[in-house]
């Protein structure tokens, strides 16, 4: 979690306290070695098939790039009760947030429809703010997901073989809404990151948190690009659908966007 969030400050996704990041592991850990603090807390949705699992979620306000420095003063960890509706939230006397980051019904829902429907024990959910990939968000025309992604998907070969699903979007909607989060369970069953319009973005993984962060800086990437070729005057070719065709063949990547 530290390396990815001083990752994706590095590559402007995470400007200021914007961003958070949680995972979900579904094996015994002691979380008292790090977080001495025990509350109750009542968790946004029941989650009765993750009763016993431990979530890792960064705080409301933290900075992303300083959970490297000192990771208990940003973390907070939850232990879901055998009811799966409330859990144990462990702190350390380090923290320095009052709660867990507002955006944890998104990732909490994400995350349990997600283990449900392919059995993961761990999954990891970053929410990061890349500008490119963001301010494409705010142009009509790139809110659409054909449009989005035949032509973010077109500067390298690496973009389809590794986002093979493309980029999901959401209109805009409220930060920390049940409409976000309703949006984004929906979306991640398609794809491995979505865009929140005129917000960021939202990934996932089942392998590792800075997996989840190279979706992130894949996606950001392809964005940079279209956004030098719109301020070139649109004079980049791009990968035509042929080349990407063959590229998938030669990859074996199972794509219906090209
Ligand atoms: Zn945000």
């Amino acid at each position: 979690m530290g390396e990815a969030g001083r990752h994706l400050a590095e590559i402007e996704a995470s400007e200021g306290a914007a961003g958070n990041i949680s995972v979900c592991m579904r094996w015994p850990i002691e979380p008292r070695t790090h977080f001495l603090v025990i509350d109750e807390i009542e968790l946004p949705q029941p989650v009765p098939e993750l009763a016993g699992a431990t979530f890792l979620v960064t705080g409301s306000g933290r900075r992303l790039r300083e959970i490297i420095d000192e990771p208990t003063a940003s973390i907070a960890c939850i232990v879901v009760n055998q009811d799966g509706e409330a859990g144990k939230l462990y702190t350390s006397h380090q923290r320095r947030f009052e709660r867990v980051t507002s955006e944890f019904n998104s990732h909490l829902a994400v995350h349990y429809d997600q283990i449900c429907s392919s059995g993961t024990n761990f999954h990891a959910v970053i929410h990061a703010q890349p500008v490119h990939l963001t301010y494409l968000s705010h142009i009509p025309r790139y809110q659409g997901e054909q449009y989005l992604n035949t032509h973010l998907l077109r500067w390298q070969p690496e973009t389809i073989v590794n986002l093979p699903e493309g980029i999901g979007f959401i209109p805009f909607r409220i930060p920390s809404s049940p409409e976000l989060m309703a949006a984004n369970v929906e979306s991640l069953r398609k794809h491995r990151i979505v865009i929140w319009a005129k917000h960021g973005v939202m990934a996932r993984s089942d392998v590792s948190v800075k997996r989840a962060a190279d979706r992130v800086e894949y996606a950001e990437t392809a964005a940079k690009y279209e956004y030098i070729n719109l301020c070139a005057g649109e004079i980049g070719e791009g990968l035509n659908t042929e080349e990407i065709r063959q590229i998938c063949k030669t990859f074996n990547v199972q794509q219906n966007i090209f």
